[in-house]
């Protein structure tokens, strides 16, 4: 079996090709920088540690997914000989409102459900749909399955989801919390079950810590709660997201700065966050090497990014009642002992107790980082939202 997993954004076409049961992946790339100039195809073949960069001007994500076809199938290095080879095909689709609470073979129908909902993700439904679209045209017959970063989510009750606005926005407007990253969280917490025993309880708190971070509560296998609200701009402090902030401030900034509508979305996603505070980059590696050398405000910008998330996982422990399993994940969770240990600072009173010598070392895989006496089991967990995509896509089309 082979899927062809695809994460369209507005400029980007990413894709592997997977064996959902094995996970073995076959093929993996982008194409970046779609319908602007200079764009280029990367093609990686893993089994042979191949990798290839076509530079191609790529009008629109048609001509993107027909190179990546063409690399797919290429003779010297392609791994399949035809897409009849394709089995399915896995898309990641952004919004799915309170439409979608799982994954879904794609029809017109679908399409149309997942439209409706492009005022809730405006940049990223109408990219996800041209996905589709362009999978249906250039590969026709082959399911296409979706798979929804809201619908792990969707389990949460309505004292987490709603916000204390007017009844009628959310009647009206579907204006709540949804969240996002849900294939990551599902697949942690899943994972994390499976080390537990796949107890019948349990409680877990999944720290997704990349560019865009957000915590999840799962309790017996189920959302309870999560950081990331109407949009992926809420809850913890991202690399260019504010995360939390009092609504009144956004309203005083608009106002005294005189930002239009557009200019005020740019600042709390673009410019906010790690960025914002720290003003010379986003990336956390770049924070932690400034923290080294004494930057104040590269200091400042971790404690804040920390703070945030142990009030998130204790915020969270309070909402289950406890917690068996902390995880971290995402290219911050998983490679930075800093952010992880300056996290579960303070986090002793409940049960919380790093190894900071297992946590001080690099490992691939799942790592279990907590102390032998500690009540609450701390894991780093790697995330791989691909696979998740490519087995439900193998669950659907087997029926
Ligand atoms: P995205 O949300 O875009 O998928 P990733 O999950 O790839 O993001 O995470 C990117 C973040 O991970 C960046 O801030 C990067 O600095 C951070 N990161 C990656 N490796 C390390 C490392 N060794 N130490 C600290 N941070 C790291």
């Amino acid at each position: 079996m082979k899927v062809l997993v695809i994460n369209c954004g507005s400029s980007s076409l990413k894709y592997q090709l997977i064996n959902p049961e094995s996970g073995e992946v076959f093929a993996i790339g982008l194409c970046d920088r779609i319908g602007i100039h200079g764009s280029k195809l990367e093609f990686e073949v893993p089994a042979i540690d191949f990798e290839i960069e076509i530079e191609k001007d790529m009008e629109t994500h048609k001509e993107a997914l027909e190179m990546v076809i063409a690399a797919l199938t290429n003779e010297e290095y392609g791994v399949i000989k035809t897409v009849e080879e394709v089995d399915a095909i896995g898309h990641r689709l952004v919004h799915g409102g309170e439409d979608f609470s799982s994954s879904i073979l794609i029809d017109e129908e679908v399409m149309a459900a997942v439209e409706a909902n492009n005022g809730l993700a405006p940049l990223h439904n109408p990219a996800n749909l041209m996905g589709v679209r362009t999978c249906m045209a250039l590969m026709p017959g082959k399911p296409n399955v979706g798979v929804f970063d809201t619908a792990f989510h969707q389990t949460m009750p309505a004292k987490a989801y709603m916000y204390a606005l007017p009844y009628a926005d959310y009647k009206d407007l579907k204006v709540r919390k949804y969240g996002f990253h849900g294939t990551s969280h599902k697949f942690v917490s899943t994972t994390a079950s499976e080390i537990m025993g796949n107890p019948e309880k349990s409680k877990i708190i999944v720290c997704h810590l990349g560019n865009g971070a957000s915590v999840s509560a799962v309790k017996d296998g189920e959302c309870v709660d999560t950081s990331m609200g109407l949009t992926p701009v809420a809850g913890l402090m991202m690399g260019t997201r504010c995360g939390d902030v009092d609504p009144g401030a956004l309203i005083y900034i608009k106002n005294k700065r005189e930002l239009t509508d557009k200019e005020l979305d740019t600042r709390i996603n673009k410019e906010s966050g790690i960025l914002g505070i720290f003003e010379k980059s986003s990336d956390c590696r770049d924070l932690e090497i400034a923290r080294e050398k004494g930057d104040e405000r590269a200091q400042l910008a971790i404690d804040m990014m920390t703070y945030r998330i142990r009030a998130y996982i204790a915020s969270y422990a309070a909402a289950m009642g406890g917690v068996d399993m902390i995880c971290f994940t995402g290219g911050i969770g998983e490679n930075s002992s800093l952010i992880r240990s300056e996290s579960l600072k303070g986090l002793e009173f409940m049960g919380v107790e790093l190894d900071q010598e297992v946590n001080g070392v690099r490992k691939k895989g799942n790592v279990k980082l907590s102390k032998e006496s500690s009540k609450v089991a701390i894991y780093k967990i790697p995330t791989n939202e691909e696979l998740v995509i490519a087995r439900d896509t193998l669950e659907i089309v087997n029926g």
